[in-house]
């Protein structure tokens, strides 16, 4: 039964809430494990879920590690972590209490996919919000993340990025450098404008 919870890469601790995903980005590594009888997973994890973990599920999984020897906690599995957000934010705070920095990688669309403004609540959550801008205009972003919310995802990401800035969230975009000059310029003055940093990711070829 696959049920890979929490799992380390690089001395960091992931947590790996969900396989659902608004969107269906035509780079996710999802897309290169979808044959469940390979043993390697995602860097020789299963990340695939049978089904979806109880924050106490997931605190369990933890406590299997030494956590003093860890210094973050980073939401980020196969899956968008906030459509799990009430399991997150009770995980997040027993990290905190456990000293460690939290971190989410997210497409920004939480609010949309849960109905309701989270954006305050996550802030108080999560230390670094890490979220994929990927694209600098709707129809480029619609174009390889292929989200339910069609063009508008875009848009909705820029809001929510907006509102956790509000909140004092410390929030990062992200793009990978594949775009060219131009678009990551575009998209620092996106981050500009939104009040986010930017982080420039270096493509990796496969
Ligand atoms: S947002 Fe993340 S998990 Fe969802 S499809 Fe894109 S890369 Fe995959």
């Amino acid at each position: 039964m696959a049920k890979q919870y929490v799992y380390e890469i690089d001395g960091k601790l992931y947590a790996n809430l969900t396989n659902r995903c608004s969107n269906a980005c035509t780079f996710c590594v999802r897309n290169y494990d979808t044959d469940r009888r390979k043993p390697h997973g995602y860097e020789g994890y299963d990340l695939w879920l049978d089904k979806e973990p109880s924050a106490e599920e997931v605190i369990d999984a933890l406590n299997k590690y030494d956590l003093a020897s860890y210094k973050e906690l980073v939401f980020c599995g196969y899956g968008e972590p906030t459509y799990r957000f009430d399991v997150l934010e009770e995980v997040a705070a027993y990290a905190h209490k456990k000293g460690l920095r939290t971190r989410i990688n997210t497409n920004g669309q939480a609010n949309a996919i849960l109905g309701k403004d989270i954006s305050e609540r996550l802030c108080k959550a999560i230390d670094v919000i890490g979220i994929s801008l990927n694209e600098v205009t709707p129809e480029k972003y619609d174009a390889i993340c292929r989200s339910v919310f069609g063009k508008k995802a875009f848009d909705i990401m820029i809001e929510f990025a907006k509102l956790c800035v509000s909140h004092g969230g410390n929030v990062v975009f992200s793009v990978v450098d594949c775009i060219g000059k131009e678009d990551i310029e575009k998209a620092r003055g996106i981050a500009d404008s939104v009040g986010a940093k930017l982080r420039v990711r270096e493509m990796i070829d496969e």
